[in-house]
């Protein structure tokens, strides 16, 4: 059953040369919930996003974070793949002298614990290529190696598309996308949650547009690594229009001059 319960609980983090980036950061997404956070550079959303897969640049200090009341801070991050969490990067790193079908293959096999049927295999990989409008010669190349930026995030929801993840976490999926990739790209997202409902997505974004395409029911702004305010889809409407400073100067009672 696709279904995932994600609770982050006044989560503290540091980075290993003790930089602080999150800061009593709380979050809870149900089982099919859409929520987007948004916030300027540099507030630590690609680190949350980072920490929530595990990733052994940073520190928990303090706080917690629960996969259906369970804490996953001890747990690697294969473990938290295999549990059905996924991130697609802001930054999709290349992986030299492995390509795309030998790794899904493996993620695959390690996910499903037993033998896949390497037919079964190949067709859906043919048909996400032929979904997502891509190049098929790019299964066979190393990941990601000299790739374009589109190329990259098209590869990062290929792979959404064979694990078939209950939590999906999508940092920054426009940029590198063109505007026709883009709708290309969220429409197998779309798609996706519509055969599994009950998927949760996570959206990082600091700008609205891809918002209008897969929409949130809840929108999070973020600032200096923990959540200010939170709303529906108007709040980000309305961050495009004044901008992340005057939005925030409002929420914190500074006078501005509109
Ligand atoms: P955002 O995604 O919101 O733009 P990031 O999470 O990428 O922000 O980064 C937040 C801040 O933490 C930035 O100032 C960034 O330079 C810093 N940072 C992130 N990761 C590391 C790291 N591994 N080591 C040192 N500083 C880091
Ligand atoms: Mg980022």
């Amino acid at each position: 059953m696709i279904k995932m319960k994600l609770e982050i609980k006044n989560l503290y983090v540091k980075t290993i040369d003790n930089k602080e980036i999150l800061k009593d950061f709380s979050l809870c997404v149900a089982p099919g919930e859409i929520h987007a956070i948004m916030g300027p550079n540099g507030t630590g959303k690609s680190t949350l996003s980072k920490v929530i897969m595990g990733s052994p640049d940073y520190l928990i200090t303090s706080g917690d974070i629960l996969v259906d009341n369970t804490s996953i801070c001890s747990l690697e991050t294969d473990k938290r793949a295999n549990l059905g969490i996924f991130l697609a990067y802001q930054n999709p790193v290349s992986i030299e002298g492995v390509s795309s079908s030998e790794f899904l293959r493996s993620a695959l096999q390690a996910k499903e614990s037993s033998k896949i049927n390497i037919y079964e295999f190949m067709k859906n990989m043919d048909q996400a290529y032929a979904d997502l409008q891509m190049d098929p010669n790019l299964m066979h190349r190393s990941i990601n190696e000299n790739f374009s930026g589109g190329e990259r995030k098209k590869n990062e929801i290929m792979q959404l598309k064979l694990l078939k993840p209950k939590f999906i976490i999508l940092d920054e999926l426009d940029s590198g996308l063109d505007i026709d990739s883009l709708k290309i790209v969220c429409n197998n997202i779309n798609q996706y949650l519509e055969t599994f409902p009950t998927t949760s997505v996570l959206i990082i974004t600091h700008y609205p547009r891809i918002l209008e395409y897969i929409k949130p029911q809840y929108v999070h702004i973020m600032n200096h690594g923990k959540i200010i305010q939170t709303g529906d889809i108007s709040l980000a409407f309305e961050i495009e229009k004044k901008g992340y400073i005057l939005s925030t100067n409002a929420m914190s009672g500074v006078e501005t001059n509109e």
